[in-house]
């Protein structure tokens, strides 16, 4: 089975995606983006959300997900050090003595940390092992009738420290000056879960795992992102910058085999998802489909879905 979600979510003075600090400037990220106006593509800079950054939110909530019912990951993992048994000193950790055989490796590799099975990893020595990642995100990036609108603007902080007389020297400030650049956007972004893929090996096909274990993978696996949609817990800065807005549209798909929602960034995104899945039953194949807009909060769109899987035998 196969889940793919897009989400639209408004962002009011953002910094959730942030890339380089020039003194004492900090810099949202922000890509070229093709927009058309009066009839003529151009190219705008918006900001934008990085899908590494939101892979990295996700797995964060998988490791909590899967933690509280005792499922496996491993330490680096658990501190949400995603270096996914990189190399011999964090395979090690794992396995010891590191075995020869390839599969053997990433055998115990999924075995051992629920978030290398589902977000994959790169064992970089000899012989290398890799397996790609069962979930899969874009960048967030603004809505495209909307792009015109988003900005990133700084704005200005200060810090102030209390220094006494005795311990004042000539050039120390008693106050910082700092500038944010902080984003405003109506954003999109897809989100797909291959569970099929789930604690089988990349390499064999075959099952690594017990099915209930892998049932259980599949359900946190699930949780981990309704978990981090309703909480808003992805990207940097929340504590100060936690963006004003929410998810304004959610639409999920569930399918046998692969299928991926027509992206959030275009404003007929629904209808046409809902036509490409027209031409699927055509061929034989079920999905369930929702949308979660102003008459459904996406909390209940995402649990419909998950409502849909456990029907479907899938945990
Ligand atoms: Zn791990």
């Amino acid at each position: 089975m196969f889940l793919s979600v897009g989400v639209r979510f408004e962002a009011n003075v953002e910094a959730l995606n942030m890339v380089e600090t020039a003194g004492n400037y900090t810099k949202h990220r922000r890509v070229p983006y093709l927009v058309e106006e009066d009839g003529k593509l151009k190219t705008v800079y918006v900001p934008a959300l990085s899908g590494e950054s939101l892979a990295h939110a996700y797995q964060e909530h998988l490791a909590r997900e899967a933690l509280s019912i005792g499922l496996p990951v491993c330490d680096d993992c658990r501190r949400n050090e995603f270096f996914k048994s990189m190399n011999k000193a964090h395979l090690k950790k794992k396995i010891d003595p590191i075995p020869e055989d390839p599969k053997k490796i990433e055998e115990a590799i999924v075995k051992a940390c629920v978030i290398e099975d589902v977000g994959g990893f790169l064992y970089a020595e000899k012989p290398p092992v890799r397996r790609t990642s069962a979930f899969q995100v874009s960048y967030a990036l603004p809505v495209k009738s909307a792009a015109l609108f988003a900005t990133s603007e700084p704005q200005l902080h200060a810090r102030h420290a209390q220094i006494n007389a005795s311990s004042k020297k000539g050039n120390v400030s008693e106050q910082m000056i700092y500038y944010v650049e902080t984003g405003t956007a109506l954003y999109g972004f897809t989100f797909n879960l291959d569970l099929d893929a789930i604690g089988v090996s990349a390499i064999t096909s075959g099952p690594i795992l017990e099915e209930d274990e892998i049932k259980a993978r599949r359900e946190v696996a699930l949780k981990a992102l309704f978990r981090m949609l309703s909480s808003s817990q992805f990207g940097a800065k929340l504590s100060r910058f936690f963006p004003v807005g929410g998810i304004t549209e959610l639409v999920i798909t569930v399918t046998e085999h692969p299928f991926v929602v027509t992206s959030p960034i275009y404003n007929n995104y629904i209808d046409r998802t809902q036509k490409r899945l027209a031409v699927l039953k055509e061929f034989g194949e079920e999905y369930f489909f929702t949308v979660a807009d102003e008459n459904k909060v996406p909390e209940e769109a995402l649990k419909e879905a998950i409502d849909y899987l456990r029907e479907k035998g899938a945990f």
